[in-house]
């Protein structure tokens, strides 16, 4: 410190700066004491990550580069240990499925991030107004801090390294919260972070949803969000209390409107693999299909020899995957009752024995014909292999059903006219939309993902995903001494020139 700072820092106009309130709020949480030691494990990391931010804020290309690598090598080198635990986890689940979603979805989510990390470091020329040149102005992306990630249990592997690899290449120190419905995979993970990684850059937990709650009440940079849309709701107003901003990636019903020319056939098999694919446990599964009137038999008949095709031995084998638990599978199987109960009819798509597959939480799929609005089933999302089917005479009916439930996370439309497809994406806000498929749009790395509405907010993924953890800083340089500066007209003392000037820059901004 100068001999200049010094004394102005005695001086009564400039007194010393209150601790950061970060650190209050830390201790605060700490002082509330838990028998899980876990919880205050959270704050120590915390602050050790918070330190070792403000020691480096801008952590260079490669040391970024070094870390998705890393992120990259754990998973790769953990391959079949990662599947085994997210077998154990479910009971069954498919290794192939596992394979697809968890290892190769993060795997790719890292490889993008390594490939753009040059090209999204960059700062962003932007336009300079004519009385500013030649000064210049862009746009800086600057690490934010310590980022924080609470995520789901359905693909508890992949919902984590993807954040968690966006957060890094921005340059930020990242703790996650894994699920507590997947414990094995989660204790893994931990355990896999903190061989790889010094805490101080991302470490993992594990446990009950009390430390996923107190996780939440941390003053992170930034918190993302993956789960329900009523967890969603709690997690905003505890990041509220920090002013921490959130990406909120919440649920929905994802509605499948299948065009009045459209081949039933074709669109049966993509919809089936789309909700069947790890048993319909997939935010952006298709939920409910609308058909036209003249095509509601042929498209359940497509729809039994999409399953048939899928499942050519039957369910009780390792390609199907189990509901999660046992109270998910009564939850599920519960919404085909209570719809059954209202007078609706369920149809399952395969003669089989469903006892058996009770035993191991399997739910055969299964389809719900125009369940009425009192049906839990058309108002709650399934997250499971059964789907509502809902006739519909006009476009204009088609969207008034989907309305009838809050903005879907996605929307699906299978059509080859641009005029049907419009029509619908037009007048439905959903998150995101996949045309003459399902789910595929969630799996472009350079598309942004996210809900509107209750579905979420905020974006990540492809470049956007970087953005979400930057400081997109704007920095404007003004040009050397010598050069000349159309601002300087503005300065005092005002006159004719200043009047002028005024004139002339409502015309010329
Ligand atoms: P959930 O909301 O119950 O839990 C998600 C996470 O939040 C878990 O890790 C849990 O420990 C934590 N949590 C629970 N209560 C909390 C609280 N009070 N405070 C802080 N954290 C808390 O969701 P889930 O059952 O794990 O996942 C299924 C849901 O997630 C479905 O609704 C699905 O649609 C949604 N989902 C959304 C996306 C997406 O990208 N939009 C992706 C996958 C799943």
């Amino acid at each position: 410190m100068s001999a200049h700072t010094e004394q102005l820092s005695q001086h009564p106009a400039f007194p010393n700066p209150p601790l950061p309130t970060d650190n209050n709020r830390i201790q605060e949480i700490d002082a509330d004491k838990s028998a899980n030691g876990d919880i205050s494990a959270t704050g120590e990391v915390f602050a050790d990550q918070k330190k070792a931010f403000l020691e480096n804020a801008f952590p260079d290309y490669q040391t970024r580069l070094g870390h998705l690598r890393t992120l990259y090598r754990m998973v790769e080198e953990n391959t079949d240990a990662l599947v085994q635990a997210l077998n154990s986890d479910f009971g069954c689940r498919s290794a192939k499925e596992s394979n697809i979603a968890e290892i190769v979805g993060s795997l790719s989510s890292i490889r993008y991030q390594i490939r753009n990390l040059k090209k999204f470091m960059k700062p962003e020329r932007r336009r300079t107004s004519i009385w500013f040149l030649p000064g210049k102005g862009e746009v800086a992306f600057r690490p934010l801090g310590v980022v924080g990630v609470i995520a789901p249990w359905n693909y508890s592997v992949h919902l984590t390294m993807a954040p968690v690899a966006a957060a890094l290449a921005a340059g930020n120190r990242v703790m996650a919260k894994m699920s507590e419905l997947t414990p094995a995979t989660s204790a893994l993970v931990r355990r896999l972070v903190s061989e790889y990684f010094p805490a101080e850059v991302v470490c993992v937990f594990d446990g009950e949803v009390e430390v996923s709650r107190r996780f939440s009440a941390l003053p992170f940079d930034h918190l993302l969000f993956t789960g329900s849309t009523a967890v969603g709701r709690q997690i905003a107003k505890a990041a509220a209390q920090n002013l921490t901003p959130v990406t909120l990636e919440l649920s929905g019903k994802s509605p499948v409107v299948i065009g009045k020319n459209y081949s039933v056939e074709e669109a049966a098999n993509r919809i089936l693999w789309g909700n069947v694919f790890n048993a319909g446990q997939t935010c952006v599964a298709p939920d409910y299909i609308l058909v036209p009137e003249d095509k509601l038999v042929d498209f359940v008949r497509a729809a039994r020899s999409a399953c048939q095709r899928l499942y050519p031995e039957g369910l009780d084998n390792e390609s199907y995957t189990s509901v999660i638990n046992h109270h998910h599978w009564q939850r599920v199987v519960h919404l085909m009752d209570d719809a059954r109960a209202n007078g609706a009819e369920v149809l399952p798509l395969l003669d089989v024995d469903p006892a058996p597959l009770s035993a191991r939480n399997k739910v055969v799929p299964s389809l719900v014909i125009q369940p009425g609005p009192d049906c839990l089933i058309s108002r709650e999302e399934v997250f499971g292999p059964v789907m509502s089917v809902f006739v519909y005479k006009t476009a204009s009916e088609a969207v008034q059903i989907i309305k009838q439930n809050p903005d879907p996370l996605a929307l699906y439309v299978f059509s080859h006219h641009s005029d049907e497809v419009n029509y619908y994406t037009n007048r439905v806000s959903a998150g995101n939309v996949a045309v003459n498929d399902v789910m595929l749009q969630y799996l472009q790395n350079d598309l942004p993902f996210g809900g509107v509405g209750n579905s979420g907010s905020g974006k990540y993924h492809g470049k956007e995903g970087f953005r979400a953890f930057s400081n997109s800083q704007a920095v404007f340089t003004q040009s050397g001494p010598g050069n000349f500066t159309g601002l300087k007209l503005l300065y005092p003392p005002y006159g004719r020139i200043t009047a002028m000037m005024i004139r002339a820059l409502k015309f010329w901004p």
